[in-house]
């Protein structure tokens, strides 16, 4: 706290981790007189400038810009841009910071940064978003690279966005690389990237539940969001055989006891991405459901839960009411969705709870396998793809099973997820000295 005053996200996210290494390092003298962790905690660099565009009105704006570059042990920085009102320093500390253990555990060569704006892109035209984007990339693009920073999208930065910004990098630097991930099939994007984080989430919480001998099929599920990992997530769960009861947005949810099929996940889809419509218009289209305005969905009863919106929105008297409600597994889309009080309730009522550096990491997965491609010059087929990117989630849930498995038929996935990422990348600053 007193090293990062003013920053409780960042400051919760490495107690988190701390909990966990603590006990794997007790007795591990190398760690402890090299100070890793005090290293792994205190980015390699944080960027901050100014970001200035003028909006159709003729007013000129100033927003702020971030670029955080955590570690770069085990591959050039890589992790998201987030473009939201609340986006400032320390919940890009946080990401960055989460990143770094996310990116290690998919075995990728890949290390952990995050960046963002305190832009909002709501109500904002398509032309002032171009000139936001371009503006925010004449800073972003001496400090990025193909082997140094590898930016992709995250909430409010989608396909749309990063083709503004890869056309700026493009125009302003002449080269055409693999700088920036998420971009669209026509101009070294990959396929299977949209879906990655959603579906990758439902194949980790798949494998949980393989592991105690269940399936999904039957199973009611909750989720939380209606954006890019909620849908996808959404999506896989019915393919498997699940029941969705729940998405929402920042305006409350939508409770279907009918279950959303496909049909009306895809209406989702083109209402959220399209007409950036708001999730209560849901009971319009579909009157058996109904809309709660300001709420979260965790008081619905169901069997596994998908946080997928934002961090801190699942808190501990939510997991109470989860557990109470005969939920047996948690899986998390999004990045810190539980805070900390909710975490310690999952891991004391022992349910199979899979952190978001675990369960969502086959979004940068397959910005990892985008990054191969490009670098290679070539396209992989969706099957190959899909094949690749459950192989990655699979190979995930080895390593947390290698580090958390209690011993007594319980797993806990936050020490394993926290240990495996933390190890690789630990060992690599090792063997490059004190630097
Ligand atoms: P989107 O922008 O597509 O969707 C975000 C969703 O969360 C929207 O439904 C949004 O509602 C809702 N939301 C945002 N802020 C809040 C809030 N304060 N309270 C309630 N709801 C909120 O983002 P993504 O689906 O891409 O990302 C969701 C989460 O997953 C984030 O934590 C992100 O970091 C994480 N993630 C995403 C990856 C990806 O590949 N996209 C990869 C790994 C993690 P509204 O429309 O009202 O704003």
């Amino acid at each position: 706290n007193r090293r990062n005053p003013h920053q409780p996200e960042f400051v919760q996210a490495v107690q988190e981790v701390a909990e966990d290494i603590f006990d794997f390092i007790a007795d591990k003298e190398e760690y402890h007189s090299q100070q890793i962790l005090r290293r792994i905690a205190e980015p390699d660099r944080v960027v901050s400038f100014r970001v200035c565009w003028e909006d159709d009105n003729g007013n000129i704006r100033v927003q702020r810009g971030w670029r955080v570059q955590n570690n770069n042990a085990i591959g050039p920085y890589k992790g998201g841009i987030r473009f939201h009102p609340s986006v400032n320093e320390s919940v890009l500390k946080f990401l960055a910071f989460e990143q770094t253990f996310k990116n290690a555990l998919t075995g990728l060569p890949m290390g952990g940064g995050k960046g963002g704006s305190n832009f909002n892109p709501k109500g904002k035209s398509v032309r002032e978003i171009m000139r936001f984007c371009q503006s925010f990339m004449t800073e972003l693009f001496r400090h990025i690279g193909p082997d140094v920073d590898v930016p992709a999208g995250d909430i409010g930065v989608g396909g749309r966005e990063i083709g503004f910004m890869f056309g700026q990098y493009k125009r302003i630097t002449n080269h055409f690389n693999g700088v920036l991930t998420g971009k669209g099939l026509e101009y070294g994007g990959s396929l299977i990237r949209t879906e990655a984080t959603g579906y990758g989430a439902v194949y980790f919480l798949e494998n949980m539940l393989k592991h105690r001998g269940m399936d999904l099929h039957g199973k009611k599920a909750v989720i939380s969001g209606s954006g890019n990992v909620a849908t996808h997530a959404a999506e896989k769960i019915v393919q498997l055989g699940g029941k969705v009861l729940t998405l929402s947005d920042s305006g409350g949810f939508i409770h279907d006891p009918d279950g959303i099929s496909q049909e009306k996940i895809d209406w989702v889809k083109a209402h959220k991405t399209h007409r950036r419509g708001r999730i209560e218009e849901y009971v319009e289209a579909y009157p058996a459901a109904t809309f709660h305005a300001g709420k979260t969905p965790w008081g619905v009863p169901c069997d596994v839960a998908l946080p997928c919106a934002t961090q801190n929105e699942l808190l501990g008297a939510d997991a109470r009411m989860l557990v109470e409600n005969g939920c047996i597994a948690v899986s998390e889309g999004a990045n810190m969705p539980s805070d900390l009080d909710a975490v310690h309730h999952f891991k004391a009522a022992k349910i199979m709870f899979a952190p978001g550096k675990a369960a969502n990491a086959g979004g940068v997965a397959v910005s990892g396998l985008e990054m191969s491609q490009n670098s290679a010059r070539r396209s992989w087929k969706e099957d190959e793809l899909q094949a690749m990117l459950k192989d990655i989630m699979d190979g995930i849930h080895g390593r947390c099973i290698a580090y958390g498995d209690q011993g007594d038929g319980y797993v806990d996935y936050v020490k394993g997820a926290n240990i495996a990422g933390f190890k690789k990348v630990a060992d690599a600053m090792l063997a490059f000295g004190v630097v």
